[in-house]
């Protein structure tokens, strides 16, 4: 299978959970996550028309985007992995859209950066939808309190949430409390869902879902 071979049978996979849910076509956004692929990697998809990317390193993501996004100025970067705070200024120069928000701190600084450039972006709350010690994330009794300060006293552009739940069980429990944290803070959007997974967050409720390996292909 060649890549937009691939993209085209995610394309559907979606289109189809999305009908069998009962939901709108093109109501779950595609992020092909590209983390570990060079740009040349990268080109096919967007000359299928793939626009929404994810990356998971500000670093990695800065040797290739850069010139990709001047290649294609309607690219759509969302920063999918976790962030450092000594790292804020360099992706928020970078990243357009925002999934990783965990902490306080973090909030904070992403408010001052996006002050400094006047910008406005898109921002999701990672949460630890599974409470794993070794997983990202703010704990699911924290998200509301943490929510709050992102949206009343920092004025983020807080959107939705986003989770990557436990590997070794079944996805859909988790997916439903996400959606339901999401809905009692009202946040439209749920960014959940991986290639082993989508279909199952579709029918979740899923707005955008990260897809990598099922689209590039086993990663380098
Ligand atoms: C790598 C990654 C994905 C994509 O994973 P696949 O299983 O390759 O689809 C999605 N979300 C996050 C946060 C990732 O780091």
């Amino acid at each position: 299978m060649t890549l937009p071979d691939n993209l085209a049978s995610v394309r559907a996979a979606i289109g189809q959970a999305e009908a069998e849910a009962g939901r709108p076509a093109g109501s779950a956004r595609l992020i092909a996550v590209s983390k570990t692929f060079d740009a040349d990697a990268i080109r096919p998809a967007i000359a299928a028309g793939q626009r929404h990317f994810g990356e998971n390193r500000v670093q990695e993501s800065l040797e290739k985007w850069p010139s990709l996004k001047a290649e294609h100025p309607d690219v759509v970067l969302h920063l999918i992995g976790p962030l450092q705070t000594n790292k804020v200024n360099q992706a928020v120069g970078l990243f357009d859209v925002f999934h990783t928000v965990d902490r306080e701190k973090l909030a904070r600084a992403l408010a001052r950066a996006f002050t400094a450039r006047q910008v406005n972006p898109a921002c999701y709350i990672q949460v630890n939808i599974g409470e794993e010690p070794q997983k990202a994330g703010v704990a699911p009794s924290e998200t509301d309190a943490l929510a709050a300060l992102c949206r009343d006293e920092l004025n983020l552009n807080l959107v939705g949430l986003m989770c990557i739940p436990p590997a070794e069980e079944p996805p859909a429990p988790y997916f439903a409390l996400l959606a339901k944290i999401a809905a009692r803070n009202n946040l439209p959007r749920l960014s959940m869902g991986m290639s082993g997974d989508y279909e199952t967050a579709v029918r979740m409720g899923a707005t955008d879902i990260r897809v990598g390996s099922a689209i590039f292909g086993a990663r380098r």
